[in-house]
């Protein structure tokens, strides 16, 4: 085949956190292909689902050697973008960091505890245009039909984005909804949701030995998502396209906290002693949910 200058210069990261075997991690690649030429693969050796933004730091990484451009390494999906970034192709670094595609979505606080998200905030961290691909599964089994709307609408999805472009302080948060490709309706750029909490679930179970022991786990159930939001538009049947930043400064509250905290420490200390305590501020959730795009 004849291969296009353009094609060729383009120059992809994929990576993933449910490990180098996952069939996900392929959908992904497709994806890429679809966009260049030059694919470069690091991803975690095992599962990392959940490991958010974590690096190893207390342990040895090992690099495996698994195909042309292609690596597992034995560490957190942010260990693996670092590795690319820093060592594996230090050289010529790559243009996009595409990261998933993820067994299960991730939205709302999702985005907090994910993988997939973290190795996408790594890819901005190094000031590379990154995505997080997650494919939510909605109590399916076969895998090729989980992630079948993802590899249908992905590539096309993924080359309009490149198109438009966005900025590397900016990752882009992309996730599928559970259908079979023919029924999704339409793209949405949506906010992050809020989850309702009381889906959080600790399970106590008895080991062989007679010894408690715990799984944590998620419920996933929708409560009433609001409109505009990622969880929304996954409850409709819409592919959703969260734009995300890695300063988590909630601008409203610093705004509120300047006009009101006396940056005098001696005064702070005798406000302290006439008020006994610290009351902290207890607000009603809905009234403390800010549009995230306040900046
Ligand atoms: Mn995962």
């Amino acid at each position: 085949m004849k291969r296009t200058k353009r094609k060729t210069r383009f120059r992809i990261l994929v990576c993933n956190d449910d490990g180098i075997h996952s069939p996900g991690l392929a959908v992904a690649e497709d994806i890429a292909r679809s966009l260049s030429d030059d694919i470069w693969v690091v991803a975690p050796e095992t599962e990392q689902s959940g490991a958010s933004h974590s690096l190893t730091l207390t342990l040895p990484l090992r690099l495996r050697h698994a195909g042309h451009q292609r690596f597992a390494l034995s560490g957190t999906p942010t260990d693996c973008v670092m590795m690319a970034g820093i060592h594996i192709m230090k050289n010529a670094l790559p243009d996009l960091v595409i990261s998933g595609v993820n067994r299960g979505f991730n939205v709302a606080d999702d985005v907090t505890y994910s993988g997939t998200v973290a190795a996408a905030m790594e890819g901005s961290v190094l000031g590379i245009p990154s995505v997080a691909l997650s494919q939510a599964v909605g109590g399916r089994e076969d895998e090729a039909a989980i992630f079948a709307c993802a590899a249908r609408h992905g590539a096309r999805l993924m080359r309009r984005l490149v198109e438009i472009g966005w900025p590397e302080s900016v990752l882009l948060n992309i996730n599928f909804p559970p259908l079979p490709p023919g029924k999704v309706k339409k793209v949405l750029v949506t906010s992050q949701g809020q989850r309702d909490q009381s889906m959080l679930r600790v399970d106590e179970r008895v080991d062989a030995r007679g010894r408690t022991y715990y799984w944590v786990g998620f419920r996933r159930v929708f409560s009433e998502p609001e409109a505009g939001t990622d969880l929304h538009a996954i409850a409709q049947g819409c592919i959703s396209v969260t734009p995300l930043h890695l300063d988590l400064t909630a601008f409203r509250e610093k705004q509120r906290l300047e006009a009101q905290l006396d940056g005098s420490i001696v005064r702070l200390g005798r406000q302290m002693q006439e008020s006994g305590g610290v009351p902290l501020r207890r607000r009603k959730k809905s009234s403390t949910r800010f549009r995230r795009t306040e900046r």
